[in-house]
């Protein structure tokens, strides 16, 4: 009955497990949820208020497939305050979260075969579209530190290869491309007249150094790069499924044309929040990040006393991406098995390196209450030590 394109495709893990710890808090089981990538932080006030403005304006009709020209206009601004990048609102695209960017950028770049290049651990969302694209995902695998190099993607280039996809501060490992590699990776891209897409939604979420979008070293990397961001993580926006695309306008027209056959636009009254998330006060962002700075603090600190984990201390998003294969053996043989007992024994709830492509490990998400990361350090050390 189904198409070939879907024979294989996966829901994705990280949301199955987020279901599954949610159903359990609603039947009043108690149940700490470090398994998905969403800060537990209302969205800022001013942020709620002028979305409530628009309904009251009755702002509730089509918008332009690539969301509005106000909307496109604060990102141009945004990307030209935050990231040295100057892009025309024509280079913009507003879609319904950066989730479906990133799929409609692998629809309108990808053939059959085309290979994409992806450094693992990573998101398994990336993996997935671009085989909904029919191209051919090429991982490449990195050790810990988890640092992308351009001899690694040197490496894995062959005739075939189309795009690299980069993803930085990463998912699962919060990691940042050193910015001496990413300028050697850009040459490297330009040199083989590749494509990046560059999935940037952790940017605002950086504890250790200064960021630099790829797009941003030189005009040629600028022309063969799309930059995938939104609000979500930054404004604690993810239930309002606010993304968007920049890049080449040729690129971006074609993803509006597709889109405007698929999705029509992303919802009119969300999209003027948004304006309000990238043009007005923005120290809810920074006293957010302050607050991430010191949960990842605080787990570190906790975790690093309990024996048989290992981790590196992660430059940006708020995830801890954890080894546990010395804790693995007869009980519990892999990640997954470990990371289901951890949930039925203990309640807690993590993510198993597998969905990652990479076993052995977890990552924790720390994006919870103080009070949710002291209880869960206390249940996990219990779990370890039993
Ligand atoms: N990219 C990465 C790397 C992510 O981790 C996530 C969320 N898990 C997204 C994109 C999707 O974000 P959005 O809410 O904008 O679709």
């Amino acid at each position: 009955m189904f198409s070939k394109r879907v024979q294989t495709l996966l829901s994705s893990p990280t949301i199955a497990i987020d279901v599954k710890a949610k159903d359990f808090i609603r039947q009043g089981i108690p149940v700490i949820n470090l398994s998905v990538g969403e800060p537990n932080f209302q969205t800022p006030e001013n942020i709620k208020k002028a979305a409530h403005v628009a309904i009251d304006k009755g702002f509730s009709f089509y918008t332009t497939p690539e969301g509005i020209l106000e909307l496109r206009e604060a990102i141009a601004k945004k990307l030209t305050r935050d990231n040295k990048l100057s892009y025309d609102p024509s280079e913009i695209i507003v879609g319904s979260g950066s989730k479906q960017l990133l799929y409609t950028a692998f629809q309108v770049l990808c053939d059959k075969g085309d290979e994409v290049i992806i450094p693992v651990p990573t998101w398994n969302t990336f993996v997935e579209q671009v085989k909904l694209a029919e191209g051919k995902p090429v991982l490449i695998t990195l050790k810990s530190p988890f640092k992308l190099t351009a001899k690694a993607v040197k490496k894995a280039i062959t005739p075939k290869t189309k795009i690299l996809l980069i993803n930085s501060p990463s998912n699962p490992t919060g990691m940042i491309i050193d910015s001496e590699e990413l300028k050697k990776i850009a040459d490297l891209i330009v040199k083989k007249d590749l494509l990046v897409i560059a999935d940037e939604i952790y940017e605002k979420l950086i504890y250790t150094k200064e960021y630099n979008s790829i797009a941003s070293l030189n005009v040629q990397i600028k022309q063969r790069t799309v930059t995938i961001n939104g609000v979500s993580k930054a404004y604690a926006m993810t239930g309002w499924r606010i993304g968007y695309a920049v890049g080449p306008k040729e690129i971006i027209a074609k993803m509006k044309a597709l889109q405007s056959q698929l999705l029509s636009h992303p919802t009119s009254i969300a999209q003027v929040a948004a304006v309000e998330a990238l043009n007005g006060d923005q120290k809810s962002v920074e006293s957010m990040r302050k607050a991430f700075v010191k949960r990842r603090e605080f787990c570190i600190k906790e975790l690093s006393k309990i024996k048989g984990l290992s981790f590196i201390k992660p430059e940006g998003a708020f995830y801890l991406f954890i080894s546990i294969e010395k804790l693995l053996g007869k009980a519990y043989p892999t990640a997954t098995t470990w990371a289901a007992a951890l949930l039925e024994k203990e309640k807690v709830a993590v993510v198993p390196g597998e969905a990652f492509f990479y076993p052995g490990y977890i990552r924790l998400s720390y994006a919870a209450s103080d009070k949710n990361l002291q209880e869960a350090m206390k249940r996990i050390k219990k779990f370890i030590e039993k």
